[in-house]
């Protein structure tokens, strides 16, 4: 990890308090995530302190919890919303934020469906509760390609130039008119996964650029790192029409997603965690 221009006190407490939850995550669902997710999620929050500093330390209320009980799905069950956003009071000035572990382009090219959400926590915070709002924003926390290739080189040159140009922070405009069109949409939402339509998309949908992402499919952006793609039939058959996967060994689609070392430590790490032989039958089991 580079360490230039990050306050060290600031970054120690960081991960000293990452590691802290992580343990406690892990023993408390008796799961492990391989090391390079778990160095990415670190990298995420070091990163998320050293572009956004001004927001972090200015956030008056974290985590706070929104709900909208007794909503009706279209087939009549109940349910409640809920959702958790910051809060920054400044100069007689509310902003709303709401933060996103995906990419910022992803989220300028999806607008539509962030403003929906946003726009529902706007409605509860705002009209509901008769408090001040001004701005609402996503954070789109997931850092651009750039950062990436300066993180990997190691070159502080290149990552104080890409963190210069990256532009986390994504307006979202109010539009109290589309919240009821909202609601309805996540009630039938509601209705699909109680009535257990899971259906995974067609090959067609996975081999789709993902918008604001040219050259990146739905199919690797999304499905690789799907905890359910060894299962599922659209994923095997769009990795066997991809010519570079079909090039590989089979075991090679199996193991495609961490190499052995990281495989090792994910392995080991869930022996570690699981206390009951339930917990280990969760995660090896093949059925
Ligand atoms: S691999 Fe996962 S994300 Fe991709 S289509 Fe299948 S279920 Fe959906």
């Amino acid at each position: 990890m580079l360490e230039t221009e990050m306050p060290v006190k600031i970054e120690d407490f960081l991960k000293q308090a990452f590691e802290q939850n992580y343990e406690e995550l892990r023993l408390d669902s008796g799961h492990t995530i391989a090391p390079d997710v778990k160095q990415t999620a670190l990298q995420h929050i070091l990163l998320y302190w050293r572009k956004l500093r001004a927001i972090a330390e200015n956030v008056t209320d974290t985590e706070v919890r929104l709900s909208l009980p007794g909503q009706e799905t279209p087939k009549g069950r109940d349910f409640t919303i809920e959702g958790v956003v910051d809060i920054l009071r400044e100069n007689d000035r509310t902003i709303m934020y709401d933060i996103k572990t995906h990419d910022a382009d992803y989220v300028r090219a999806n607008i539509e469906s962030y403003e929906a959400q946003l726009n529902v926590y706007a409605h509860i915070w705002h009209e509901l509760r008769q408090q001040p709002l001004d701005r609402t924003a996503v954070i789109a926390t997931d850092f651009p390609e750039e950062v990436r290739l300066a993180l990997s080189n190691e070159s502080e040159e290149m990552l104080a130039y890409a963190l210069k140009n990256w532009e986390p922070v994504v307006e979202i405009g109010f539009d109290p008119h589309r919240v009821d069109d909202t609601i309805r949409s996540f009630g039938a939402v509601v209705d699909c996964i109680e009535d257990g339509k899971f259906a995974p998309p067609s090959l067609t949908r996975l081999q789709e650029s993902m918008p604001g992402k040219l050259h990146v499919r739905f199919g690797t952006h999304v499905c690789r790192n799907c905890d359910a793609r060894y299962s599922c039939m659209p994923y095997r058959e769009y990795s066997q029409s991809t010519r570079r996967l079909a090039d590989r060994s089979e075991m090679h689609y199996f193991t495609d997603a961490m190499n052995d070392v990281d495989q090792e430590a994910w392995r080991t790490g869930n022996l570690d965690a699981a206390l009951e032989a339930d917990d280990l039958r969760s995660d090896f089991s093949t059925r």
